[in-house]
């Protein structure tokens, strides 16, 4: 009996639940949402003036939606991790631990790159 009172309820709170609220209702214009509103590069900030192009010519950040996902193309994006490192291995102002640790792990990365290529995984 127990049993079937706690599903009752259960089922009778399930129903009269709602879904959640909009954080965002009433705080974003018509104007904002419009179709002639272009995207823009979340790094520079700058608008794309072509949806499908792969990366910013201004920054040469990401712009597409699939460029991480597509062969070849996403070898800037995917690599582009060793030259932050290389720039902050240069820069004089970095911590001499700081540069130990990413020296360690560029050799760590590329000797596991190296195996996985020579293995052709
Ligand atoms: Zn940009």
């Amino acid at each position: 009996m127990l049993a079937i009172i706690l599903v009752w309820r259960f089922l009778r709170w399930f129903s009269s639940f709602k879904g959640f609220p909009d954080p965002w209702e009433g705080e974003i214009d018509s104007e904002e949402l419009n179709s002639d509103s272009k995207p823009i590069c979340l790094k520079c900030q700058r608008p794309v003036n072509n949806p499908s192009q792969y990366y910013c010519p201004n920054c040469g950040n990401v712009t597409g939606d699939y460029t991480r996902y597509m062969p070849f193309i996403n070898i800037p994006f995917n690599y582009s991790i060793f030259g932050k490192i290389w720039k902050r291995l240069k820069n004089p102002e970095t911590f001499i631990l700081t540069k130990i640790m990413l020296f360690v792990l560029i050799l760590i990365t590329l000797s596991a790159m190296v195996l996985l290529f020579s293995f052709g995984i």
